[in-house]
């Protein structure tokens, strides 16, 4: 069973007007569509590789033959991190959309940083000081909520974590609308994060 590119859980233009229905077609269609196309690629000969789902293929990349392993790392990454991220957005002013967190992450994010603003602020920073592309992260490690960014499509999942929150700055998020503009993207795209999703993933990372 090949890898397959799933659909957006909402229209391309659902994330108006923080995130344009351009980059969405684009970002989705195109560039989820070719990592999930070169996993595909590079896994065609290993159906033992083949038939796992691509989290455990990037949570164990060390058992992935060598011949494989980075275009695992950089495809079945790719593919796992748009996969999640899709559904960490919703459309702005839904329910559990965008607005101050809600539920246990909430109370979380309120004992890790203080405050939601401390928090944003705290991610946004550390996300918009990825020098290149990559992504920054939320994982819950050792009881507590902890900020990270990886380069390309590394995912601390690779690294024994489970991320619960999280944004993609490689250029092709956002160039299209915001250019250089990185903070100004980080800045809007708070108004379409999931808390729903958000606290499903934190259940998820607690156990
Ligand atoms: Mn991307």
């Amino acid at each position: 069973m090949a890898y397959e590119l799933p659909p957006l859980p909402y229209e391309y233009n659902a994330l108006e007007p923080f995130i344009d229905a351009e980059t969405m077609h684009l970002h989705h269609d195109k560039h989820h569509q070719t990592y999930v196309s070169n996993l595909n690629a590079a896994v065609a000969n290993y159906p033992e590789l083949a038939a796992k789902p691509v989290e455990d293929l990037i949570r164990d990349l060390a058992s992935v033959p060598e011949a494989a392993r980075t275009a695992v790392r950089n495809s079945g990454g790719g593919h796992a991190n748009h996969a999640g991220f899709w559904k960490l957005m919703g459309p702005a002013g839904t329910a559990g959309v965008g607005g101050n967190p809600t539920g246990e992450i909430a109370k979380q994010i309120a004992a890790d940083f203080g405050d939601f603003e401390a928090f944003k602020k705290a991610f946004n920073e550390a996300t918009a000081k990825q020098f290149g592309a990559g992504w920054g992260w939320l994982v819950y490690e050792k009881g507590k909520l902890k900020i990270v960014t990886t380069s390309n499509q590394e995912s601390p999942i690779s690294q024994g974590l489970y991320p619960i929150l999280y944004n993609d700055v490689w250029e092709h998020a956002y160039y299209l609308k915001y250019q250089n503009r990185r903070a100004d993207y980080l800045a809007a795209w708070w108004n379409v994060v999931n808390w729903a999703e958000v606290n499903r993933r934190f259940a998820i990372a607690k156990k």
